[in-house]
């Protein structure tokens, strides 16, 4: 049973508390069985006046059982024979169940039975709980722990660390309940208790539980940045010089957004604790040349830095970016990548090895075993969304030597709002870019129905006449790079079919590297005017000349994606159109949704709208910030609760640092292989 518990995440009596039902039962009143409605689960009580055992298609045991208000039949297919010895005619039974209609009237099939006796307790006041609950583990079995703890409960106090703390910030200008009587509520609340707001979060009691658990997660979060704290890094002067000249040989000047984010990275880089800063921009705010300046400053330290992005087509337009900035200062920039030839790959694993390569840009290639760097001092992850926790962790224990670890730089474009992101990513320290760079209009967005399509084409042929290139990305069919690839070279022959005059290339997740590589070449050198490809291209591949995207199947992306996609787009100086294609009927749902998107082009409100629309599961991708953990919390919900989780958890963690532990271990699954993390 104790295993059985451990997967349930219970290893103490306590736990068992923090067990919450996922549902409840009513028990608490014996319905009249003349009343019994089809559908219906009710507590029945009656005295059983016939049981016969009948074979017709399967054996079964059929008992009739009457209150004086009516009769129903149970229905038995599993029995022993002392059951069946049980259920003799004049049997006083008390059964649990879902009324059905049988052939022979109303029946109970297995209820939940048990024979009454004369000293029989009145029905359970309170509604009954049903918890989560494991193979081999049985919901009684469970109950009746969970019983006996809070019995205990009234011997043993549980400690409230919350409750001094949460008395002087009344919620919604009430005191908050306490967590025993918050916790006994859920277990046993009353027969008239608003069920649907105790399991949707909205009532009292869950909300105390619900800010209990965002504190520990907050908390949880700090500690493992605690944690990072108090590692070494090699710490590095601003690079003053070689910053000057990257600057000079900069097309554009930085924007202020820009400028202070790197100042913060800078500040960090100069620290003997390892930077672990978070660096959230929209779209094409520019978030990669200050990343770069990051590389300027480790590499004239004598130090290498990783980049590491989410696919090849990004790792090489990084590295092109990196190789056109870097190069002119005297600093060595390779690739590494999945897809170079063998020899290429060896030269490329000795450059880093013995510390030539100052820069290495790549994808996942980067944690490979044979990967060995001489002098690693800062890892930049581009688009944090598509690499777990664990993969950040791997590089970064490359880097480990000689109690060194290396500084980490994540970019993200996926904005999420600020009390949002201080709680999801309490570990990492945050810099915002809410600028685009200067002269970059919106971009107009524009919601069409499929039928549509032939004048889209039609439009697609006068954009292109005019010089400027546009994207079709095609229909998102399921999750499988085949059958995208697929649908993405029918859609580019039918393209090419109806526009002749049009240069179409085509990129899909089936091709190799180096043939994505020719044809986005081809495409940002202008050879080509159309682009088909799969989402492939979502995230930072940059052709300002690229001036309209067509999205197909725009219903069945998240808005965030969509937002990425829109964000190829309008990086030039002239106004870019994103066409949002979609199959008709669109459900209101799904209306909404990419109106919000023709409603704004600021990735922070198309967040918060996801966000609102569909949970922060989708936005933020859960997995990476152990968010995933919360069992009644809710970011969306109680994002109101976040500005006191946030002030509570500071506090506590500077009044009453021995309390951090105690909750962490109370509400955080797996919290002790978590901080280690
Ligand atoms: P993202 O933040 O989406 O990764 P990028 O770093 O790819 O954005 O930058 C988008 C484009 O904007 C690139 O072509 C980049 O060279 C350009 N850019 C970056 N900063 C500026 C700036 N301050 N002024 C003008 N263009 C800029
Ligand atoms: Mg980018």
């Amino acid at each position: 049973m104790a295993e059985r518990l451990t997967k349930l995440g219970v290893r103490r009596i306590g736990d068992l508390l923090c067990l919450l039902p996922q549902r409840y039962e009513d028990r608490t009143t014996l319905k009249p069985i003349g009343s019994l409605v089809v559908g219906e689960t009710a507590l029945i009580e009656g005295v059983i006046e016939l049981s016969e055992l009948v074979i017709r298609r399967r054996r079964s045991l059929l008992c009739r059982l009457a209150d004086g208000t009516g009769a129903i039949t149970l229905r038995f297919f599993h029995f022993t024979r002392s059951q069946q010895q049980g259920f003799a005619r004049g049997t006083r039974l008390r059964c649990y169940g879902e009324v059905r209609s049988g052939p022979a009237g109303l029946e109970l099939v297995h209820p939940e039975h048990r024979i009454v006796r004369a000293e029989e307790p009145e029905p359970a006041e309170s509604l009954t709980p049903v918890y989560p609950t494991t193979e081999g583990l049985h919901q009684q079995t469970l109950r009746r722990l969970v019983e006996h703890a809070l019995a205990l409960l009234e011997r043993e106090p549980l400690i409230d660390f919350l409750e001094p703390l949460l008395a002087t910030r009344p919620h919604a200008g009430k005191a908050w309940p306490t967590l025993a009587d918050a916790l006994v509520y859920l277990h046993t609340p009353p027969r008239d208790a608003a069920t649907d707001l105790l399991l949707a979060g909205g009532h009292p009691c869950s909300r105390r539980i619900a800010i209990e658990e965002l504190i520990a997660q907050r908390l949880s979060l700090r500690q493992s940045a605690a944690v990072a704290r108090t590692e070494r890094a090699h710490p590095f002067p601003a690079a003053v010089a070689e910053l000057a000249k990257f600057r000079a040989g900069l097309p554009f000047t930085l924007t202020g957004a820009q400028q202070s984010a790197f100042a913060e990275v800078v500040a960090d880089l100069a620290a003997s604790v390892p930077m672990n800063r978070l660096l959230q921009g929209d779209v094409g705010s520019g978030k990669t040349v200050v990343a770069a300046m990051a590389a300027v400053i480790a590499a004239a330290a004598g130090f290498q830095t990783a980049v590491m992005a989410p696919t090849e087509l990004l790792a090489e337009q990084h590295f092109a970016s990196f190789d056109r900035w870097l190069t002119p200062l005297g600093v060595v920039v390779i690739p590494l990548l999945g897809s170079q030839p063998a020899r290429t790959r060896a030269s490329a694993l000795a450059a880093i090895a013995d510390g030539t390569a100052a820069v290495v840009v790549g994808t996942h290639a980067l944690f490979q075993e044979s990967v060995e760097f001489a002098k690693l001092a800062l890892v930049i992850v581009d688009e944090q969304h598509r690499f777990g926790v664990e993969q950040r962790l791997k590089l970064k224990q490359k880097g480990a030597q000689r109690e060194r670890v290396p500084h980490q730089l994540i970019m993200t474009a996926t904005p999420i709002p600020r009390t949002l992101a201080m709680t999801a990513y309490a570990d990492l320290d945050y810099s915002v870019i809410g600028e685009l760079p200067p002269g970059r209009q919106p971009v107009k967005t524009v919601v069409l129905a499929e039928q549509r399509r032939a004048e889209l084409v039609e439009r697609v042929a006068v954009h292109c006449a005019t010089g400027q290139q546009a994207y079709w990305v095609c229909p998102l069919i399921e999750e499988s790079e085949l059958i995208d690839s697929q649908a993405a070279t029918e859609l580019e022959a039918e393209l090419a079919a109806a526009l002749p005059q049009v240069r179409i290339g085509l990129v899909h997740g089936r091709m190799k590297s180096a043939e994505k590589d020719v044809v986005m070449r081809a495409f940002k050198s202008r050879a080509l005017d159309l682009l088909v490809a799969t989402t492939v291209i979502e995230v930072g591949v940059d052709v300002p000349n690229a001036t309209l995207m067509v999205v197909e199947n725009a219903e069945r992306m998240g808005l965030a994606q969509l937002h990425q996609l829109r964000g190829r787009v309008g990086r030039g100086h002239q106004a870019s159109t994103c066409v949002l294609l979609y199959k008709p009927p669109l459900s209101p749902l799904a209306r909404e949704r990419l109106n919000v998107l023709r409603a704004t082009n600021d990735g922070f409100e198309v967040a918060q709208k996801d966000l609102e629309l569909r949970g922060p599961g989708e936005v933020l991708g859960t997995r990476q910030t152990g968010i995933e953990q919360l069992r009644v919390a809710d970011l969306l919900r109680d994002a109101d609760l976040l500005p006191t989780v946030i002030e509570v958890s500071e506090q506590l963690l500077a009044t009453q640092p021995q309390a951090v532990a105690p909750l962490i271990r109370r509400w955080i699954r797996g919290a002790a292989e978590y901080a280690q993390v």
